[in-house]
C-alpha cells in the first residue's frame, strides 16, 4: 500500500489531528484510521479556517485524481450513532456538481443541501441553522458553478410551474451584475458572472435572515464562505 494512503485523508488529516487523535486515544482502535467518521472531539478541535483548508485539499485531490480510498462502510458504520459535521454545503443539484466528491469528504463530513441556483429561502436557512446552531458545523459554503441552468433560466425569465417562483429569485443576481458585454444565456461568460454575484447576494442573505447564523459568525464559532465550481477545470474557487 502506499504510505500516504494508510491515514484517511479528508477533515481527519488537518493539523496533525489524525496523528494527535491517535496518540491521546481518540480513534478508535484496532479500526484503521482512515475508516472512522469524524468524531466530535475531532470537528471541535478544527477552526472554520481549518475546515475551509481541507476542502480546497480536497479538491486539489480530485482534480489530480488522488481521491481518499474511502471506505465508505466503515464510515457509515462509524456515523451511524452520531454525526459531527464540520460544514454545511449549499450548492445547485446540478449532476456534475456534487460537492462531496469534488472536495473529496467522505459520510459524515458534511451537511449538504442542495436547489437548483443555490438560493436561499426559510427552509434552506432553516437546515443551516439546524446544522450549525444544533449539529455543531463550522462552515456554511455557498457554492455556484459554471454553465448554471437555473442562471441562464433566470437571465432568459424562464415561465415553468414551480420553477418559475425559484428563478425569480436568482433574478437580483442578473440585475445586480456589472458586465461589459452581451447580457444573455448564450454569454457564458455573462452566465458565470451572474452565478457569482448569485453566490454573494446568497451569502449575504443568509448573514441578513438568519440572526442565529449571524451570531455565530460575529462570535467567530461559524466562517460563511461562498466559492464557485469549474465544470471544465474541476477547480472549486473559493470567493473572497
Ligand atoms: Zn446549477
Amino acid at each position: 500500500m502506499i504510505p500516504g494512503h494508510v491515514s484517511r485523508r479528508g477533515f481527519l488529516e488537518i493539523a496533525g489531528i489524525a496523528t494527535a487523535a491517535t496518540a491521546v486515544g481518540l480513534v478508535p482502535s484496532p479500526r484503521p484510521a482512515f475508516a472512522a467518521a469524524l468524531t466530535k472531539a475531532q470537528r471541535d478541535q478544527m477552526t472554520p479556517d481549518d475546515i475551509i483548508a481541507l476542502m480546497k485539499k480536497g479538491n486539489e485531490r480530485f482534480r489530480l485524481g488522488q481521491e481518499s480510498p474511502h471506505d465508505y462502510l466503515a464510515q457509515q458504520r462509524a456515523s451511524a450513532s452520531g454525526q459531527y459535521p464540520a460544514a454545511v454545503i449549499l450548492s445547485c443539484i446540478d449532476s456534475r456538481a456534487p460537492a462531496e466528491t469534488i472536495m473529496d469528504l467522505g459520510i459524515g463530513d458534511c451537511f449538504n443541501a442542495r436547489v437548483a441556483g443555490n438560493i436561499a429561502n426559510d427552509d434552506l436557512i432553516g437546515s443551516l441553522e439546524f446544522a450549525c446552531e444544533v449539529a455543531g458545523a463550522k462552515v456554511v459554503l455557498v457554492m455556484g458553478h459554471t454553465a448554471c441552468g437555473a442562471i441562464k433560466g433566470a437571465i432568459d425569465q424562464v415561465k415553468l410551474g414551480q420553477l418559475t417562483g425559484l428563478l425569480a429569485k436568482i433574478r437580483p443576481a442578473v440585475e445586480q451584475t456589472r458586465y461589459e458585454g452581451e447580457r444573455s444565456a448564450k454569454n457564458y461568460a455573462f452566465v458565470d458572472a451572474v452565478a457569482r454575484t448569485n453566490v454573494r447576494l446568497t451569502v449575504d442573505e443568509i448573514r441578513r435572515r438568519s440572526a442565529i447564523l449571524a451570531g455565530l459568525e460575529a462570535a467567530s464559532r461559524l466562517k460563511m464562505a461562498g466559492a464557485m465550481y469549474d465544470l471544465q477545470t474541476g477547480v472549486v474557487d473559493f470567493l473572497s
